[in-house]
């Protein structure tokens, strides 16, 4: 009997769904730890377990703490910090009821990992994979791309409207988020006793150095685009010069003579047309990757911090929906002329990989294989996708504009109209400046709150939840590009 292949987009929902299952099962226990100390010269492990406090001290005054029996991720993060010969000179005494132990010579203090957590190298090799395609498809459907559209007025007029949309649809999410959290006021919601908790055990965890300036100077950031060495910008990842040097390249190409450069030409179809193949293959494994790191993230999740964020969650999430699902409907409805079910439906695949990897970047290649199969061109796409991953991020700006609000909220600073539109500026641009990688947002985060004057230690408010906020955004950042993708193509009918 031949059995019936279940579709991968089903095989990926199911892989979301049993490696949530799977982490939550095998959850990372929050009141375990394992001591590595180094005794002779080989490491020791010493597992703890449900700790009433422990205190760490040592010769320098500063380094003192004294950690309570919920902090394991600070208590983790504390030792991290701190340099591998610092750490041995320290001294944890853990207490546990009238008991207490004394470690010295520590070399390490990790949570303990489960199986969920074990398998995550799984879910690394489908990142590392899906990225490394992501550069030589962009350079290749961009250099084809550009070449084969051979008119550069109509290149100007896409290049144009591409940006104009995508700064539209990011103000737009900013707007959503602003209104949101005024509407919600979820940092009014926080009692002061979960504002102290937060602000007080999560405040190691914001470096220093994120904290300090970080800055966009517009010029700088333009000029930044053009290369001065295409190579390294290659090396770098760079995606916005990369883009830049091969829109160059594939325009130049038709302004020579064609026996010159249709062996170029060809050379590249060939090298875009094997890396699409090896989009096919790596989705393969796609159902295994995407188990693994769910499984491992929410393995390692702390769910105690849910409750208190609730309502920041609840404005994001719901911020993100409206944003996902009326503006990008209404953008492929009337402008890409498409009809928005079979939009969505053409983009699960894509959505899930976003969800499970957190990285626009890993999820480029799978992006431009969703949208070429509801009929954008590859010239379309080629072009659109990769500028969008790098400077189109709607779920990070609607975000950061409802976290600064909250942020601000529960520092008791009032917001004008002044301060709210420095936000959805700052937001603006903060957007076009974050690098699609997990986490960024949070950074840039920073610069925002810096421009409206809040203390930006605040975000140490929300690191908490930032991982599945992080993954929730990057499903909008992504549908969000292929969204204009569809825009741009149907205005080129
Ligand atoms: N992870 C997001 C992305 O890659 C960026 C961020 O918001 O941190 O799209």
């Amino acid at each position: 009997m031949k059995r019936k292949k279940i579709p991968l987009h089903v095989q990926i929902l199911m892989a979301l769904v049993l490696g949530a299952a799977f982490g939550a099962f095998f959850n990372v226990d929050s009141k375990k730890l394992d001591f590595i100390l180094l005794v002779n010269g080989e490491e020791q492990s010493q597992v703890v377990n449900n700790w009433d406090s422990i205190v760490v001290s040592g010769a320098a005054k500063d380094v003192s703490k004294v950690f309570s029996s919920n902090d394991q991720i600070q208590i983790v993060n504390y030792f991290k910090r701190i340099p591998a010969a610092s750490r041995r000179t320290l001294t944890a005494v853990v207490h546990k009821g009238h008991e207490s132990q004394e470690f010295t010579n520590i070399s390490a203090v990790e949570k303990i990992g489960t199986m969920a957590t074990a398998i995550r190298p799984v879910g690394t090799l489908f990142i590392r994979l899906l990225s490394f395609l992501a550069i030589p498809l962009v350079i290749a459907s961009l250099i084809v791309g550009a070449a084969s559209i051979k008119d550069i007025k109509k290149l100007g007029r896409i290049g144009i409207k591409t940006f104009m949309i995508y700064i539209s649809t990011t103000a737009v999410a900013i707007t959503i988020g602003l209104s949101l959290a005024n509407l919600i006021a979820p940092g009014e919601r926080v009692s002061d006793e979960a504002k102290n908790r937060l602000l007080g055990t999560f405040r190691q965890e914001s470096p220093e150095s994120i904290v300090k300036d970080i800055e966009i100077d517009i010029t700088d950031f333009f000029l930044n685009i053009v290369p001065t060495n295409p190579i390294n910008a290659m090396g770098e990842g760079n995606m916005l010069q990369i883009v830049f040097f091969a829109v160059i390249f594939g325009v130049t190409l038709t302004f020579i003579k064609k026996r010159h450069s249709k062996h170029i030409v060809r050379f590249f179809r060939g090298v875009s047309e094997t890396m699409i193949k090896m989009v096919d293959f790596i989705m393969k494994i796609a159902p295994y990757g995407v188990f693994a790191l769910i499984a491992a993230t929410i393995a390692d999740f702390g769910f105690d911090i849910l409750a208190t964020l609730i309502w920041y969650m609840f404005a994001v999430v719901l911020g993100l929906i409206l944003q996902t699902s009326l503006v990008y409907s209404f953008l492929v409805k009337f402008l890409g002329k498409t009809n928005p079910i079979k939009f969505f439906k053409s983009m699960r695949n894509a959505q899930a990989i976003a969800f499970s990897t957190s990285s626009s970047a890993a999820t480029l290649p799978v992006t431009m294989e969703c949208v070429e199969n509801i009929g954008v061109p590859k010239q379309i796409s080629g072009f659109v996708l990769p500028l969008g991953a790098t400077i189109n991020m709607d779920g990070t700006a609607l975000y950061q504009g409802v976290a600064a609000v909250f942020i601000a909220q529960v520092y008791g600073f009032d917001l004008g109209i002044a301060e709210q539109l420095t936000i959805v500026l700052t937001a603006v641009l903060a957007s076009i400046g974050t690098a699609p990688v997990p986490g960024v947002g949070i950074i840039m985060l920073v610069m925002i709150l810096q421009a409206i004057h809040v203390p930006p230690e605040g975000i140490a408010l929300i690191l908490g939840v930032d991982r599945v906020l992080d993954m929730l955004r990057t499903v909008t950042n992504v549908t969000g590009d292929a969204a204009v993708s569809v825009a741009v193509a149907g205005g080129e009918k």
